[in-house]
């Protein structure tokens, strides 16, 4: 299908939680496209801070994660088990890491900083500078790719997020409660919409989707009309 249209950058852009990664994946998948979790680059980011000592007891020392960015080389191999992209720092799979609530915890503190979002903002322009890919995060339609062809913005009730990010994390065998899960995504949203570089907030044309209570399939149906109406274009 991708061979015969010219190819597009997709911005995926929303809240914690709310399925962004799960229909952006979809969403490549069908169109032959790469997807990139620019999350986990953030994460990715985090991990190292706190194994390199630039995280102590949850207080970030800034300067620190500044002095570390040189040394963090990020990249995502495709991993044909998972049927999707594993994230590399320095070489080493950190995929499995990543996405614990000592992470969580730290992601919007470590997102924050400027030199890190400009590290991470260029190599992001950079993976998709021949297009075809679809990009989830924060700021990718304001930011990364303003340019982008198209922008959504996504969205579910705080709850419902919660729920979700629970029912991985439990089914993984974590052992964390919902209040905990509740009180992270919501203060991930406050912080991630508050912050002064690149915050959180809707493209001027982005499309809203408020998907709690849409499945895949139902979003998958709605988005391959809006695809259509804009590469036919
Ligand atoms: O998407 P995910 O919830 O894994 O992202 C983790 C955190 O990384 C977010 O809460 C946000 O602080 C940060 N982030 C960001 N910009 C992006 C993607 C993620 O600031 N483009």
């Amino acid at each position: 299908m991708s061979t015969d249209r010219k190819k597009i950058i997709i911005a995926v852009d929303g809240f914690s939680s709310c399925g962004k990664s799960t229909f952006a994946k979809a969403i490549a998948a069908r169109l032959g496209y790469i997807f990139i979790d620019t999350g986990a680059m953030y994460r990715a980011v985090t991990l190292y801070a706190l194994e390199n000592g630039a995280i102590r007891s949850g207080m970030i020392d800034e300067d620190a994660v500044v002095r570390l960015l040189p040394d963090i080389s990020i990249a995502f191999r495709f991993n044909p088990e998972r049927g999707a992209s594993d994230i590399y720092v320095n070489g080493d799979r950190v995929e499995g890491k990543i996405r614990t609530i000592e992470v969580s915890n730290c992601v919007s503190g470590v997102s924050a900083i400027a030199a890190v979002r400009q590290k991470l903002v260029a190599l992001q322009q950079e993976m998709g500078r021949r297009k075809g890919v679809v990009m989830d995060g924060r700021d990718i339609g304001t930011t990364v790719f303003p340019e982008a062809e198209i922008k959504l913005y996504m969205t579910a009730d705080a709850k419902v997020r919660a729920q979700r990010r629970y029912d991985e994390l439990t089914a993984k065998g974590d052992r964390v409660t919902f209040d905990e899960i509740l009180e992270n995504v919501i203060s991930r949203d406050h912080a991630d919409m508050n912050r002064a570089v690149s915050p959180l907030r809707q493209a001027e044309d982005a499309i809203v989707l408020d998907n709690s209570h849409l499945t895949v399939e139902e979003q998958m149906s709605w988005f391959m009309e809006l695809y259509h109406r804009v590469t036919n274009a």
